[in-house]
């Protein structure tokens, strides 16, 4: 139920832990967080608290990296466990997805993948999502981003979404319908959050998707923020956070 990223040139796991750690209010009962440390992406879920990942984060991977992202799992479907905790990632490894939401048309969606001869090793509708994504990328050879957009034009749902490519490991896809995303603009630096909260002392300067909208965020250049549905391009409107 919550969502913390981060991409550019700070370590990336202290500030998504902390920024879960404020997004504890939102309720959840596992959490997860993916980190990239410019060769290997790095996966450690637990169900529990917060600090229960933090623990196992430091018996099972290293916990440097620039660019992450972590999640607070307020479990819809499937039970709250280690497997269906987020990150989520795609058949291939490369790509991860944190999510709120629930896709309702995950179900279809699922069988045409398994056809497909996709894997499922969640009971999420998560996973369905990403394994979706990563099937368009391939099939039409598709951009990311691209292929985040048309994922989600086939989706019946809500979301609050970040995905990573670790082929691609310098930008983060985030989209929005029904669950809030923020994202704090730093010097070179992104912040990602479903509130202000985890960014608040790095930057005053947020955007607040709106719904059906999308964006790119990468290390060097300015956010891009599309309508998922017409593709058109939305001027990046930054707000000054007064806390
Ligand atoms: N529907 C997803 C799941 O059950 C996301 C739940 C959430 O919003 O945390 O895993």
């Amino acid at each position: 139920c919550g969502i913390v990223g981060y991409i550019g040139h700070r370590e990336a796991f202290p500030i998504i832990i902390e920024g879960l750690k404020r997004l504890e209010y939102r309720g959840y009962d596992s959490a997860g967080i993916a980190l990239y440390d410019g060769k290997d992406l790095k996966v450690c879920k637990a169900k529990g608290k917060v600090a229960d990942l933090e623990a196992r984060v430091d018996s099972e991977i290293t916990k440097n990296g620039t660019i992450g992202i972590g999640h607070t799992r307020w479990a819809t479907h499937g039970v709250p466990n280690d497997v269906n905790a987020h990150p989520h990632s795609s058949n291939s490894g490369d790509l991860v997805i944190i999510h709120n939401g629930i896709i309702e048309n995950y179900v279809s969606l699922k069988k045409e993948l398994s056809k497909r001869g996709y894997i499922f090793k969640s009971d999420t509708d998560t996973e369905v999502l990403i394994n979706l994504i990563e099937d368009i990328k391939l099939k039409e050879n598709l951009k990311l981003g691209k292929a985040v957009q048309v994922a989600l034009n086939q989706v019946v749902g809500a979301y609050a979404i970040a995905v990573f490519d670790k082929k691609k490991p310098d930008e983060i896809v985030i989209a929005k319908l029904g669950s809030p995303l923020a994202v704090g603009v730093g010097d070179n630096e992104f912040f990602i959050a479903s509130d202000a909260s985890p960014f608040i002392e790095y930057t005053k300067n947020a955007i607040y998707l709106e719904d059906e909208e999308m964006a790119i965020v990468r290390i060097n250049k300015p956010i891009k923020i599309r309508k998922i549905k017409d593709d058109s391009l939305v001027d990046p409107y930054i707000q000054e956070l007064q806390m």
